[in-house]
């Protein structure tokens, strides 16, 4: 059954008992991290990130001011959104069509800041977020406001980062295997606007809540990070793992 975009409480059927946030800026290796370690705690996977990306696309489809809060609520409300976690990846329809791939696109990518910054957009992910958790008994969740935000009473909240540098070299290797040459120097201006953007705004910004564990993953490969976050969770929550 999809995960359809359900807020409505009295869907909620079960109480997690593992939740895992992991927090960061683009490119620290988050999605990667809170994938392969969702899979190895046999937990599902919640990509926040694709949410703000889907409901940022469908607003530009429909030619509405991305500036103007009222709309973009008016586009969630419109619409059906659905999040699925399957093969590895977030599967995300709007109106049942797919849009996996449409909401990793870079011009779209640079929009996402509008609906990010809106707090009645931010509140009403926010109960769909925790709606979703409500639904499974352990989840492991990322975005930029998990652990600080979302999921304030987490078992295990982690928050991961690199030097910019590092993360714009991810950024252009994964785009180049895709078939896509990109420009360095530019991805890493990119990726600086968007983490002043995150950093900066005033509804869940992005930072570590104080209670996470940071990991700068600029010189650890995806595996060794995985397995420091892993043994971090089997020491805090060694009755759930
Ligand atoms: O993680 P991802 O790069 O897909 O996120 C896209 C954008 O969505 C981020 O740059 C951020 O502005 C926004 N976002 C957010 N809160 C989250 C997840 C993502 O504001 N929990």
């Amino acid at each position: 059954m999809p995960e359809h975009a359900r807020e409505d409480p009295d869907s909620v059927n079960s109480i997690s008992e593992l939740v895992v946030t992991i927090d960061g800026p683009a490119g620290s290796g988050k999605s990667t991290v809170a994938r392969l370690l969702a899979e190895r705690l046999d937990a599902a996977f919640l990509d926040t990130g694709a949410m703000y990306r889907a409901i940022t696309l469908a607003a530009v489809r429909d030619g509405v001011e991305l500036s103007d809060e009222g709309q973009l609520v008016a586009v969630l409300a419109k619409h059906r959104f659905d999040f699925k976690a399957a093969q590895g990846k977030m599967l995300v329809a709007i109106d049942g069509q797919d849009v996996t791939e449409a909401i990793r696109d870079n011009d779209l990518t640079a929009k996402v800041r509008f609906a990010a910054a809106a707090p009645r957009v931010r509140e009403r992910l926010v109960r769909m977020q925790r709606a979703f958790a409500a639904r499974h008994a352990r989840i492991v969740t990322e975005g930029r406001d998990q652990g600080t935000v979302v999921f304030p009473e987490a078992n295990a909240k982690f928050y991961l980062t690199a030097h910019v540098r590092e993360r714009a070299r991810r950024r252009k290797t994964e785009l180049e295997a895709k078939g896509r040459p990109a420009d360095l120097e530019q991805i890493r201006q990119a990726i600086e606007a968007r983490d002043r953007s995150d950093e900066n705004r005033t509804v869940g910004p992005l930072k570590p809540a104080p209670d996470a564990v940071v990991i700068d993953t600029t010189d650890l490969s995806i595996a060794q990070v995985v397995e420091r976050v892993y043994r971090h969770i089997e020491e805090r929550c060694s009755r759930s793992v």
